[in-house]
């Protein structure tokens, strides 16, 4: 990419549970600084290449780069690179929200003052700030998503990944927070945001969408629609026969 260290990119991804192949020769490179949809219906793969991306599985087949790092060879400089924000919510709710922070800030080698700073900048991003000292229980969906969106940028990432970040909101926060992800690409952050939902996508976001393990499309959403609605041109690329086991 003409010297320009690309953000993330999957080369011939493979990964099988058993005989039950999940991901099938997976390739795609994001654009840094873009708001890309993994889209798929259920069962396409997303959750499974998450785990590859994250390491949270090891053993798949092909090669993940994160910010020009070999996820296998230099995990660890690969990993300093990714926030994540998993599809089930990873808070301690008896916790402060401060607390929660700072132990996630921890993990990551951050602490003292330079620690603090950025767990101040972050509550001020989300107006938060007057309720750090609440336990995480008494907020809502959407304001838990957002501290966990924080929490997952506090190391400064360069790629931010979130499956299915919405799962469990109502509209409103689903909207809120889906706003608020694409706002954050204008600092130049990469994000990764798997969905099957085609409303949280936007014309000029990039699509990739996977379908039974595989890479059906990788483009601007508006050029996959073409000059139709997204929703039925992601319908007709993963209509199943009826009775197709998935
Ligand atoms: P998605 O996140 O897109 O819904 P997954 O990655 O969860 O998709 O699943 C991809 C495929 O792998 C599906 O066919 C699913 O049934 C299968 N799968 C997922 N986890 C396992 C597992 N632990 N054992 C066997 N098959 C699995």
């Amino acid at each position: 990419m003409g010297g320009r260290m690309t953000a993330l990119s999957v080369q011939d991804v493979s990964y099988s549970y058993g005989a039950k192949q999940a991901l099938r020769d997976v390739s795609f490179t994001l654009t840094p600084g873009r708001f890309t949809a993994l889209l798929g219906p259920n069962g396409a793969g997303k959750s499974t290449l998450f785990a590859l991306l994250t390491r949270l599985f090891v053993t798949g087949q092909g090669q993940i780069t994160v910010a020009g790092h070999d996820i296998s060879r230099q995990p660890r400089a690969a990993l300093s690179q990714i926030g994540v924000v998993f599809q089930q919510p990873t808070l301690d709710l008896d916790m402060s929200v401060q607390r929660n922070m700072s132990y996630f800030a921890a993990l990551h080698g951050l602490s003292g003052r330079d620690a603090r700073a950025r767990i101040d900048a972050a509550l001020d991003r989300l107006n938060m700030r007057e309720r750090a000292s609440e336990k995480v229980r008494a907020l809502n969906g959407g304001h838990r998503r957002r501290m966990e969106i924080a929490r997952a940028l506090l190391h400064d990432p360069k790629v931010l990944l979130l499956d299915e970040p919405t799962v469990g909101l109502d509209t409103a926060s689903r909207h809120a927070i889906t706003d608020h992800v694409h706002t954050l690409t204008e600092t130049g952050l990469t994000v990764l945001w798997a969905t099957h939902l085609v409303d949280e996508i936007r014309p000029a976001d990039d699509v990739v969408v996977l379908h039974r393990g595989q890479v059906l499309a990788h483009d601007r959403a508006e050029t996959i629609a073409g000059g139709a609605e997204l929703v039925d041109a992601f319908m007709a690329m993963t209509a199943e026969p009826e009775g197709t086991p998935a």
